[in-house]
């Protein structure tokens, strides 16, 4: 099999596996637990913390030192940093702003908008350009300046790295994330799942949340974290004595020092492997696009054009084709692919990012994303494509059949 699905989920890197192997022996006992072996753990809970903060270019020291509350993956540090803050100002008598998010956030900032109604905050889909970037000036500014945001707490949820096409959202990622050029001043919340394993962290990553998840670049799966930035206040999503009060539950000695482990070695090539995985992933890409044009499918690249994207993901989609029946076939032929992220996989949706880019309905109905890891090489990518074209020309040559999107 060539697996070309490192977007959904990574191959445990080894050095993360007998990392946790050792620490399933030494360290298995609860860390809340006051017993030696309780206080073992709680060390190497509490070290596996400090090593992620290290790399996520966290304050560590002082009254205001960035926190990492572990989760069980993305998807609950979504949640938490989202309607963790909006509770934390409500109960500090603020009162509820916008809830800002677009179609290219994952389902899980997505379906928070219902709750945060519920709180009192209006959610506002902020659309995307043609190239999947979110028009965060150009739709918010106006709307939101002048007294009337004046007090009121506003979040905005900012997905780094597209999980479906791979593309930045400058606003938040690396470079400039403060918020403070959005006039109502949002607490941002920054999902940077797909982000970690290949874009540099470093200070200046400023988001007051950011949602991290191992099992994207090598580490293990159940587990992920929220980085809270400088004293922002949060409140708990799920209770608990744990984790400062801020989640309940037995906290995973074992996937916390994979965790660490798959950060620690990330970082140590992260460079260098986003510039072979670049070249990578366009060499596949204009080979696929000439000969799925070769075999008379009009396939594109989404988004054409220059956007900055991560290196790993690439998203084709192949005109008059259908997307499931597309990944059905490549698994077939022995390649495992994806129509995009798990709410747009195996599922009868498209995918809502390209929806909202405003595609036509035939690109909707047939993209299909290939995404690439570490464990990819130049071989690989040579033999999916070989498999690839020769499928291509077989479902051009057979009757076709489109869902709509
Ligand atoms: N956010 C993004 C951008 C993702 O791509 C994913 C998973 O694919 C998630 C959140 C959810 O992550 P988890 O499976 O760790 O909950």
């Amino acid at each position: 099999m060539i697996y070309l699905d490192h977007a959904a989920a990574t191959p445990l890197h080894p050095g993360v596996a007998e990392a946790m192997a050792r620490v399933q022996a030494e360290a298995f006992a609860n860390p809340s637990s006051l017993h030696a072996a309780g206080r073992r753990a709680r060390a190497v809970l509490e070290a596996a913390r400090e090593r992620i903060l290290a790399h996520l270019g966290a304050v560590s020291t002082g009254p205001h030192r960035d926190r990492l509350v572990f989760t069980s993956g993305a998807t609950e540090a979504n949640r938490l940093g989202i309607l963790g803050v909006a509770d934390a100002a409500i109960a500090s008598g603020r009162s509820p702003g916008r809830f800002l998010f677009t179609a290219r956030d994952h389902a899980s900032i997505r379906s928070l908008a219902g709750g945060m109604a519920d709180r009192g905050f209006e959610p506002f889909e902020v659309p995307l350009d043609a190239s999947g970037v979110p028009m965060w000036a150009a739709s918010i500014e106006p709307e939101i300046a002048g007294p009337a945001v004046g007090g009121r707490c506003e979040i905005a949820a900012s997905t780094t790295v597209c999980g479906q096409t791979g593309v930045i959202d400058a606003f938040s990622p690396v470079e400039s994330c403060s918020g403070e050029h959005l006039s109502g001043n949002p607490v941002v919340h920054a999902d940077a799942t797909q982000a970690c394993g290949w874009l540099e962290f470093g200070e200046r990553f400023a988001a007051k949340t950011v949602s991290v998840a191992p099992h994207k670049f090598g580490g293990p799966r159940g587990i992920g974290g929220l980085l809270v930035r400088r004293g922002m206040p949060l409140a708990a999503v799920t209770p608990g004595s744990q984790e400062s009060g801020l989640r309940g539950g037995t906290e995973a000695v074992v996937l916390a020092e994979g965790f660490a482990t798959a950060v620690e070695l990330v970082a140590a090539d992260r460079g260098r492997e986003a510039a072979r995985i670049a070249l990578l992933r366009d060499a596949f890409e204009r080979r696929v696009v000439a000969s799925a044009r070769r075999a008379g499918i009009a396939a594109e690249v989404i988004p054409a054009g220059g956007a900055p994207r991560a290196p790993h993901i690439s998203t084709i989609a192949f005109p008059g084709l259908d997307r499931q029946a597309v990944v059905m076939a490549a698994d077939l032929a022995g390649i495992a692919c994806s129509t995009g992220t798990a709410c747009a996989s195996g599922s009868a949706e498209p995918s809502p990012a390209i929806v909202a880019m405003g595609f036509s309905r035939a690109i909707v109905a047939a993209a299909v994303r290939f995404s690439f890891g570490r464990t990819t090489h130049d071989h690989d990518a040579d033999a999916a494509f070989d498999v690839i074209g020769r499928m291509l020309s077989a479902m051009a040559a057979a009757p076709r059949r489109t869902s709509g999107a």
